[in-house]
């Protein structure tokens, strides 16, 4: 076996397999003379929002403005208002709670599953109280939330969707599937749904209700920074939605509030996908199902290998298909599996390894105490998983893991 180092990921080996066409499209733009809002942004959006399903993209400037900027245009939209709150998974990443505090609404925290390390739909009814106004679910690591009871849950309350779709392009959230017509009939996720499930285009044809990450809820934030699965070569992020009043706003709020040039509706601010990096990603865009398939075949290779009573998996997704962003094993002895895998030649990070609660910057969370969230925490690692991998390198790693003693 080679006793070269596994790093965590090689974002360089990655891009140069687009080669020459990342290249090119970068010099296509350079020749152009056109750097901001022209047509790579423009084809770029319809690409992404054909590719998820959505009516509307926005190509914004990163994952943090994306969703940030959802939550401002529903204010300008009297949707939410100063001091609302918003239900949010505790264990994500510091992002998805910025957006939300840096608009003045209140984040209510959420504890995961332990199971599945999302958001867990059995404890919203009881931290729900009259002034949460909307949930950002994410779709942590790469797999879809349990998003049935989700549904549910909001339509009940009247909340808005959110959801943060940094790690989880492309994946699929697919609750009925093999299952037949007449039962996903008779679920009632939401007035909207149920009419789908029970229109006329559907009779007699064999059920499969899906939709991506994106075109679940109301609206969804992306990230596309350079290590997710579309990946940028730099910073960017879009916003999709069925919404076209929400669409519209938030077009105005990404370019100085405008609605044309000098003509200004909002106090917006400066967040926008450059032609450069929208060029990328419709290069990388080509190869997403592609890319996802290899993210699953390795993960499928992990679950089948990795055997180690002192290591835990996460479960199996049941209901959707995950892309695999991160792949997480926990272990009662995080630091010193960290520590013997470095040493064996094998990097790996920690996906997170302080909750947003615990941070210095939410001192007023401080005495709140989420057990799960932070047992997640102290025994999370996350093992390579990327499409530069070969197989070789992939049994490497289970050979390392099942060495662990
Ligand atoms: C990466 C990420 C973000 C932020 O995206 P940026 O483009 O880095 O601003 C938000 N939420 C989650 C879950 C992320 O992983």
């Amino acid at each position: 076996m080679s006793s070269d180092i596994i790093k965590y990921s090689d974002l360089k080996k990655i891009n140069d397999s687009y080669e020459p066409a990342l290249s090119d499209a970068i010099k296509s733009v350079v020749d152009s003379g056109w750097y901001i809002h022209g047509k790579q942004n423009e084809e770029f959006e319809k690409e992404f929002a054909d590719y998820c399903g959505v009516d509307h993209c926005i190509g914004v400037g990163n994952g943090l403005d994306a969703l940030s900027l959802i939550i401002r245009a529903y204010k300008e939209m009297g949707v939410l208002k100063d001091g609302d709150k918003i239900m949010v998974p505790v264990n994500t990443f510091i992002a998805s709670v910025l957006a939300i505090t840096a608009n003045d609404l209140i984040p209510v925290f959420i504890e995961p599953n332990e199971e599945t390390q999302n958001i867990d739909p059995s404890i919203l009814e009881s931290e729900y109280t009259s002034d949460v106004r909307a949930i950002l679910v994410v779709h942590l690591y790469g797999r879809i939330c349990d998003m049935t009871p989700i549904l549910k849950f909001a339509d009940r309350h009247s909340l808005k969707i959110i959801e943060d779709c940094a790690q989880a392009h492309g994946a699929l959230y697919r609750p009925f599937a093999g299952k037949p017509e007449a039962e996903a009939a008779t679920c009632g996720v939401r007035s909207e749904l149920d009419s789908f499930f029970m229109g006329d285009e559907y009779e007699g044809a064999s059920f499969e209700y899906t939709k991506r990450a994106g075109a679940i809820g109301d609206a969804a934030g992306f990230s596309f920074y350079p290590g997710k699965n579309l990946g940028a070569l730099g910073d960017g992020g879009a916003v999709t939605t069925n919404d076209t009043e929400l669409a519209e706003v938030i077009r105005m709020l990404s370019n100085y509030g405008s609605s044309k040039k000098y003509v200004h509706e909002y106090q917006g601010l400066n967040s926008r996908l450059d032609e450069i990096q929208a060029a990328v990603l419709r290069v990388k865009l080509r190869r997403i199902e592609e890319d996802n398939q290899r993210r699953t075949e390795i993960a499928e290779m992990y679950y089948n290998g990795i055997d180690n009573p002192l290591l835990k998996l996460s479960s199996r997704a049941v209901d959707g298909e995950n892309v695999y962003h991160i792949f997480p094993v926990f272990c009662n002895e995080r630091d010193r599996l960290q520590k013997y895998l470095l040493d064996n030649g094998l990097q790996t990070l920690i996906h997170y390894p302080i909750p947003p609660h615990k941070q210095k910057a939410y001192s007023e969370f401080e005495s709140f105490s989420f057990p799960v969230a932070e047992r997640l925490a102290d025994t999370e690692l996350s093992i390579p998983l990327n499409v530069s991998m070969s197989d070789d390198e992939v049994i490497r790693v289970i050979f390392l893991l099942n060495g662990f003693v």
